[in-house]
């Protein structure tokens, strides 16, 4: 039987990353395997430098491993070309960043639309309008970034990650710039998302707060992992932390 039994929206198998050459290479990942469920909350953990973020970028197709497998439902990265990658980063891969990345010329219903538009097609008013609502700010299209609060901003931003009806949602640090009432909004979505929608998230954090909203967490260190935990609570993750040392 293969693994495909267990519906995986992304699988890594031995994902290596080495940057650089010579005396100066720097080993990032180093073989991992691990698997996002379709439907679940995966979090990523680990002292700063363990490699999460390159973990993410290599799953996301937005960095190629030097080394394994990224397979992104059955398709496997390694074999599309450029421009295939980036059509499978457009439509099936969402992503987004600690700082948000939105243009602050644009009001949220344009920035929510601009990856469509940058891929040539025209998004509905009622597409825009239904993942703004779907984020919480079904009042707020026309208001531009610095208009908006940071939650705001980055529920804009996982709006504009969503309009794609993407199979995977990264997120890296989503709640880095973020305080802790507006933390728990942004997170409270990812988890209606995944518990209303199916939706598939896998997110960085630094913070066990954050950590316990997800079904699972995953530690790394030293761009390996080093243990997991299942149905993961605040106490827990905060103890494993400690011993690694982050
Ligand atoms: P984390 O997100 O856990 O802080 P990163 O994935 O950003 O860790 O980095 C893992 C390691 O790889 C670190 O030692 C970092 O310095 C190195 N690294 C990351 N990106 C690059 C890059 N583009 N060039 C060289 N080294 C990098
Ligand atoms: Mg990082």
């Amino acid at each position: 039987m293969s693994e495909a039994v267990i519906d995986q929206a992304v699988t890594l198998r031995g994902v290596g990353r080495q940057y650089g050459r010579g005396d100066g290479q720097v080993t990032a990942l180093d073989d991992v395997h691990c698997a996002f469920a379709r439907g679940t909350c995966t979090a990523v953990m680990g002292p700063s430098g363990s490699g999460k973020s390159t973990l993410l970028q290599c799953a996301a197709g937005l960095d190629r491993p030097s080394t394994g497998q990224v397979l992104i439902g059955q398709t496997d990265i390694n074999t599309l070309n450029e421009t295939e990658l980036t059509k499978l980063r457009r439509e099936r891969i969402g992503f987004i960043f600690q700082s948000f990345n939105l243009m602050p010329s644009l009001n949220a219903r344009k920035n929510v639309a601009l990856p469509m538009r940058l891929a040539g097609r025209r998004p509905g008013r009622g597409q825009v309008d239904e993942v703004l609502q779907q984020v919480g700010l079904g009042d707020r299209g026309k208001h531009r970034p610095a208009e908006m609060s940071g939650g705001q901003q980055q529920r804009v931003a996982i709006a504009r990650a969503l309009i794609s009806q993407p199979d995977v949602l990264f997120a890296d640090e989503p709640t880095g710039a973020l305080d802790t009432n507006t933390s728990r909004e942004v997170l409270k979505l990812l988890r209606a998302l995944v518990d209303n929608a199916g939706q598939t998230v896998v997110m960085v954090t630094h913070d066990p707060v954050a950590a316990a909203w997800a079904d699972r967490v995953i530690f790394l260190t030293d761009g390996a992992i080093y243990g997991e935990l299942a149905s993961p609570t605040v106490e827990a993750v905060s103890e494993q932390m400690a011993r690694l040392g982050g």
